[in-house]
């Protein structure tokens, strides 16, 4: 042992005589406040202050220093100095010093006890350890003269070390005394009183140091579970709503609870421009952001973009791969860029940013992360709703827009024309005995032709016209802000170029029927004009087909013949505006007289058909039609056959509602629309409706009927 040095003197500051001095009092009240911040647990760096300040209050030392090793590494650092020096406190705070220089201060025979006392006469200083320890340089003949120790007494370059040990006898720490008040050299008395103080300080340590990772623990705890919360509830707005950026707004709040960034903006790849665009952007510089398109091979969010890695840059203004935004400030900034992906592919880019100096964590990249997923599936949802919307709207056969799409797109035309008081014309289409062309060329070449006449009606259209196929081998065509002259010319480009296609296979024959209606001269809303085109449509088919015919273009229409009642003769007008035959003209007008006069008077009058234009089916054969199933409904409801939709002689669903409007007649169709589709054919009422309204533009039509109804 190296109590030899000491001259067998044990001549301790604390000795069993001076147990009651008021040293002892102050050993068991420092005790007391260190058990007292131990359960209290505060910072570490505050119980390690305590343990210094409290070592040299109880010990009498001028000097005292505590080491602490820094977990997971060799080195020693003080943490707290208590002296009288605050340069050298200062100097000693910063010098750490590694685990092995304190295994040389400490061989067994500098033991007390528990301590280890550093005699600067027996252990010479290495100059490494002069500087680690900041020994002072010995003065020759002082008081710490290397040479010779005078007395028993304390010198310059003595210290004594008390190491800090945990419940697994680790050495975690060190108590660093020197510079006592008194000058006595320490005896086995003080060693177990500072064991007894070690064992203390160790246990606050510990426990200090287990608080703060508690704390810490704790703290992520919240924070994941701060993030959990806030993931949700965006998960919950993306499965409510289609709007991204009310995505991009929740996002944007979260990330600003959770990283509290000074300014964020989200980017989407342009594949054809190669460039980054803004779609959103928030606080400073949010309107130059949205101006701003990059070029992909450009900046850190190009670079982000093209190697699909996310980066954390704290000092942006320094990156070789940053580029200035226009109209914004050079300042200092931290980034972090998330690529936005999707299935395997970059579609975007998130980025934060803090200004004015602040920096980010990586742990606030990851956060960045979830919540980039999650505007990444924002965008996604709007993107294929978009698609599935197109599909919704589309026709698979001919890519043409589907009758769905076809009278949106109409009743949003009447009701742009009726606002801006313009007209617009609608054409219906329909294709000549196309039964026999799929019955000749097979019913999937038959669905080739379709496509062909769809690819004729789309080169005849003009960028704001609105092709679709109505349905089965029928199409229709709005042209906006278009006078007839003009749709006829449209029209018959469009025959023209239909009954061309024959030419290129030998055998066969396609051609189209048009008509044509024009709003608001023809009708005033979408049932009318649709009611107007389609008997057009038929007009053109009864007039040998492969032609195009404008509703109302025939003829004055005649006043009625001899001895016809006002109704039948409105009947047959209507069959031969919209395009019945003459056949089923005067069996129309036949029956609405038997009807009229079964009402009014006994006489019975058919018109005979006007010379030069024959029916193809006799008109008496018609005539029973129309009387026969005049009661059938259009649903399938009706006798005496139950007969349903077009199986029902077309003679006989005309005769149903003009028969309907002889009854109902003043109340502007309304009761002839409410039952189109269920009793009665839907374009059947639409024709006579159009009909009526064309007649109205003459005479009224209803004069007379009224009269025949009594
Ligand atoms: P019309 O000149 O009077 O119009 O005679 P049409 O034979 O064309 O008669 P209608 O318009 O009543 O018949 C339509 C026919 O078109 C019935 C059906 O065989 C055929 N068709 C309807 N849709 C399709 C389709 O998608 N593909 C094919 N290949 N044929 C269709
Ligand atoms: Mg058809
Ligand atoms: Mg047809």
């Amino acid at each position: 042992m190296g109590r030899a040095a000491l001259g067998g003197q044990p001549l301790g500051i604390f000795s069993k005589e001076r147990a009651n001095d008021p040293g002892t009092d102050r050993l068991l009240a420092n005790l007391v406040q260190l058990g007292n911040l131990l359960r209290s647990s505060p910072d570490l760096l505050g119980v390690v202050r305590s343990i210094a300040t409290g070592a040299a209050r109880t010990f009498g030392f001028n000097e005292v220093a505590v080491y602490l090793a820094a977990p997971g590494d060799d080195l020693f650092h003080a943490h707290a100095v208590a002296g009288r020096d605050e340069v050298r406190d200062q100097a000693i705070l910063d010098t750490p010093v590694p685990a092995a220089a304190f295994g040389a201060l400490m061989p067994e025979r500098y033991q007390i006890g528990c301590a280890f006392f550093v005699d600067h006469h027996e252990h010479r200083y290495t100059p490494e350890e002069r500087a680690l320890f900041l020994v002072p340089e010995p003065i020759a003949d002082g008081p710490d003269d290397p040479v010779g120790r005078q007395s028993g007494e304390w010198q310059r370059g003595d210290r004594l070390l008390v190491p800090l040990r945990d419940r697994a006898d680790r050495m975690i720490g060190v108590l660093d005394l020197a510079d006592p008040a008194v000058r006595a050299l320490p005896t086995l008395d003080l060693a177990k009183e500072l064991e007894v103080f070690a064992t203390f300080a160790a246990a606050a340590v510990e426990s200090a140091r287990q608080f703060e990772e508690l704390e810490r623990t704790t703290g992520l705890l919240e924070q994941q579970l701060k993030v959990r919360h806030e993931l949700l509830d965006v998960s919950g707005s993306l499965l409510s709503t289609l709007d991204p950026t009310a995505v991009f707004v929740q996002i944007a709040d979260a990330l600003k609870m959770l990283v509290d960034y000074d300014t964020i903006d989200i980017a989407l790849v342009d594949e054809s421009a190669y460039e980054l665009v803004t779609i959103f952007a928030q606080d400073k510089w949010a309107n130059e952001m949205l101006k701003f398109r990059q070029p992909l091979d450009q900046g850190v969010g190009g670079w982000v973009v093209r190697h699909d890695q996310p980066q954390l840059v704290n000092d942006m203004t320094h990156d070789p791969r940053g580029v200035l935004v226009p109209g914004t400030d050079r300042e200092p900034q931290a980034s972090v860029l998330v690529p936005l992906r999707f299935m395997g592919a970059v579609i975007g880019l998130l980025a934060v940013d803090r200004l004015a100096g602040r920096t980010f964590e990586e742990r606030e990249l990851e956060i960045v992360e979830l919540f980039a997923n999650l505007a990444a599936i924002a965008i996604r949802n709007a993107r294929s709703y978009k698609e599935m919307e197109v599909q919704a709207s589309t026709d698979g056969l001919t890519g043409l827009f589907n009758h769905r799409r076809f009278q949106e797109a109409l009743a949003l035309e009447v009701a742009r024309a009726e606002r801006y008081d313009t007209d617009f014309c609608l054409l219906m289409l329909d294709l000549d005995r196309f039964k026999s062309v799929n019955d000749t060329v097979g019913h999937q070449r038959g669905d080739e032709v379709l496509r062909d006449v769809a690819d004729v009606l789309r080169r005849c259209s003009r960028e704001s016209d609105f092709a679709a196929r109505y349905g089965g081998e029928e199409f229709a065509m709005i042209l906006p802000h278009t006078d007839i002259d003009e749709a006829r010319r449209v029209a018959e480009r469009v025959r023209g170029q239909v009954a061309d296609l024959s030419a290129i296979e030998s055998g066969l024959s396609v051609t189209v029927s048009v008509g044509i209606a024009s709003f608001p001269r023809h009708a005033g809303d979408t049932g009318g004009i649709i009611g107007a085109a389609d008997a057009a449509l038929l007009a053109a088919k009864a007039r040998g087909r492969n032609c195009v015919y404008t509703f109302g273009d025939d003829e004055e229409p005649s006043a009625g013949l001899a001895g016809q009642t006002p109704l039948a003769a409105l009947g047959q007008r209507f069959a031969l505006r919209a395009g019945l035959s003459q056949g089923e003209a005067v069996a129309l007008a036949g029956a609405l007289h038997v009807l009229a006069s079964s009402l009014s008077s006994p006489s019975l009058a058919v018109a005979a058909p006007a010379p030069g234009v024959g029916g193809a089916a006799p008109a008496i054969d018609h005539l029973f039609a129309a009387l026969l199933y005049g009661t059938e409904r259009w649903d399938g409801s009706g006798y005496p056959e139950g007969l349903r939709g077009e199986s029902i002689p077309r003679v006989a669903r005309a005769f149903a509602v003009l028969r309907a409007y002889s009854h109902d007649g003043t109340d502007g169709g309304a009761s002839l629309r409410a039952e189109a589709g269920h009793q009665f054919d839907p374009r059947m009422v639409n024709r006579f409706l159009a009909f009526l309204g064309e007649e109205a533009s003459r005479w009224n039509p209803l004069d007379g009927v009224a009269a025949e109804r009594g």
